[in-house]
């Protein structure tokens, strides 16, 4: 949706200059300063800089999403369950605050935590929003590395299963921009990875080695996991290019908590896994049952046996208690490894104060 609070927080991306209505043309705002005009699409503004960026992340392909997991939007579980709850326990949000989703795909976040009755906004590079998020969540299109906001609009921003898709540069723009529209002391929760991991982390190969067993042996299907892996460019080697990077754009490193998920890869990667692909012959099954080619029915399957899940989800109290279970055994491994430097990890990111002008 485009509330009057959202149309009264963006600005300009070109010249950061207060945007109005125009008399004329219904589905435009135009910058008060330099005249240009951007579109009002109803469920969200298009505030994408004049001129996009040359370098531009794979998530914006269609092949991406044909899986369709962004339309509808399930309860946060097993993984999102987790990230969810780690948002949550760093970020904190409280009704006076005002938070950013920075890349937030289909809104779901946005949605799963509408109880902060904090003022929120999503912002993401494409409209791969779900029905929800447009409905109910304020919503913007525009280029991370040029926010259409104010210094110091927001007190809070997070950033989820986003900085592994940006180039060292990209990552080092998007980051002193979230750090331009934070307050200072403002706080940026972010979750990624670095590509240095720990030696526990052998525990995902094994994880990894039975899922391609799986898959050789036709139990599941990982070409989606793949097609959207092939979009991580990974650009922070360790820890301390993270505190370095960070501190470049204005940043100290304020809390860090790591995520080995190793029970987790196994009820995500295989036991997750074995069930869509059964559920997807199912689906495949049925449609050329109907009458539809072999490739067709293969095509459409995994689409349809996604919408099945999330039905059954959202329909059935056994389904989700049971993935709610696995969802709190898989904390295990943050309690287990949480503290044990690695790959993938949770941090809160925290606006450093200017130095105080001394007074002579
Ligand atoms: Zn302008």
């Amino acid at each position: 949706m485009v509330s009057a609070r959202l149309r009264s927080l963006v600005r300009c991306p070109e010249c950061h200059g207060t945007m109005a209505a125009v008399a004329d043309d219904a589905r435009a705002l135009a910058c008060d300063n330099c005249r240009r005009r951007y579109l009002h699409a109803g469920e969200f503004l298009d505030l994408r800089p004049e001129v996009p960026f040359s370098e531009q992340t794979r998530y914006l392909d269609e092949a991406l999403h044909a899986d369709a997991r962004h339309e509808r939007v399930s309860p946060p579980l097993l993984g999102s369950r987790i990230r969810n709850d780690m948002l949550r326990a760093f970020l904190g949000p409280r009704a006076d605050d005002i938070v950013a989703d920075l890349g937030c795909g289909s809104g779901r976040a946005l949605l799963w935590n509408s109880d902060w009755n904090a003022t929120t906004v999503g912002v993401d590079i494409a409209p791969f929003f779900s029905a929800d998020a447009r409905r109910s969540v304020d919503l913007l299109l525009a280029d991370l590395r040029k926010l259409p906001f104010a210094d110091g609009t927001f007190t809070k921003a997070y950033s989820l299963d986003v900085l592994e898709h940006l180039s060292p540069e990209s990552l080092r723009e998007m980051l002193a921009e979230a750090s331009r529209v934070l307050k200072p002391g403002g706080r940026l929760f972010v979750y990624t990875h670095v590509r240095k991991n720990a030696r526990i982390a052998i525990g995902l190969r094994w994880v990894n080695a039975l899922a391609h067993a799986l898959e050789r042996a036709g139990l599941i299907d990982l070409r989606q996991e793949r097609l959207r892996k092939s979009d991580h460019i990974n650009p922070l080697r360790d820890i301390p290019e993270l505190e370095a990077v960070a501190d470049a754009a204005g940043f100290r490193v304020a809390r860090i908590r790591y995520y080995t998920p190793i029970l987790g890869g196994l009820v995500e990667n295989v036991l997750m896994r074995v069930a869509e692909r059964a559920m997807a012959r199912r689906a495949s099954g049925r449609l050329r049952a109907a009458g539809k080619s072999e490739e067709e029915a293969e095509l459409t399957a995994v689409r349809d046996a996604r919408r099945a899940a999330k039905s059954r989800i959202a329909s059935s109290r056994g389904t989700y208690l049971t993935l709610l279970a696995l969802s709190y055994a898989m904390k295990l491994d943050l309690l287990l490894f949480g503290r044990v430097r690695s790959g993938p990890f949770f941090a809160l990111l925290e606006k450093k104060w200017e130095e105080m002008p001394k007074v002579p």
